[in-house]
């Protein structure tokens, strides 16, 4: 900008000398240096150009600001939604992890095995005993919906239907835990204890394959990848 006003400002001198005659020098060097009207609007443009840069200038940073404000909240975002894909990678390992299949009770060892005759009211034995004290945890063996009833041989009972509709059967319970709804494998359900026809606090533990006819648990829960013995 300024070359170009030095440039305006000498070609005028030129046109300046070349239309006036020697005598009218001083007169002329003054008109030009006080009352070129193209020279005072040339400085006037400038200022105003200098002003609209300043505004350009302060509007920039302005603009700056506000990049810089709209860049920290899509940083903001962004990390949002890494965390956030984070925690679900981070479920979906660890669901993938969580073992499906578990112990009823903690405690291994059977005090009776399925099929064997004479145990308690049955002339077949349906399930498979754990010797659990009184109140002990019983745990979902799988994930499912759980549902509670009581009977006169199998006391206070807890069925777990998994999604394939095979069922798990905790009997003989001294209370139960949750009476209905989902659960997860592992989740305690109830407390063993001695309801219904049995002589003493143990786990009763069945599975009936669609809801059917009862089938070994020992080779069931083995299959799975769970030994309780
Ligand atoms: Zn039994």
């Amino acid at each position: 900008v300024p070359s170009a006003c030095v440039m305006s400002v000498a070609g005028i001198a030129a046109a300046s000398v070349s239309g006036i005659s020697d005598e009218d020098k001083p007169e002329k060097t003054t008109s030009l240096a006080v009352a070129d009207p193209s020279t005072v609007k040339a400085v006037a443009a400038n200022n105003k150009l200098d002003s609209q840069l300043e505004q350009l200038s302060e509007g920039s940073d302005d603009f700056r600001q506000r990049a810089s404000r709209t860049q920290e909240r899509i940083d903001l975002k962004q990390r949002q939604v890494e965390e956030k894909k984070k925690r679900e990678e981070e479920a979906a390992r660890r669901e993938a992890l969580r073992p499906k299949f578990v112990m009823p009770v903690k405690q291994h060892g059977l005090s009776a095995y399925y099929g064997q005759a004479g145990v308690n009211w049955m002339s077949v034995h349906t399930g498979i005993d754990f010797p659990v004290g009184y109140g002990s945890p019983v745990m979902a063996a799988t994930d499912g919906t759980v549902r509670t009833q009581y009977n006169s041989a199998y006391g206070n009972m807890a069925i777990v239907t998994m999604a394939d509709g095979t069922e798990t059967w905790y009997c003989h319970l001294s209370s139960t835990k949750i009476r209905s709804g989902p659960v997860k494998a592992g989740d305690v359900i109830a407390y063993a204890g001695s309801s219904g026809n049995s002589t003493g606090p143990h786990l009763h533990f069945e599975v009936r394959p669609g809801g059917g006819a009862s089938i070994d648990p020992l080779v069931w829960l083995r299959s799975h990848g769970v030994n309780p013995t």
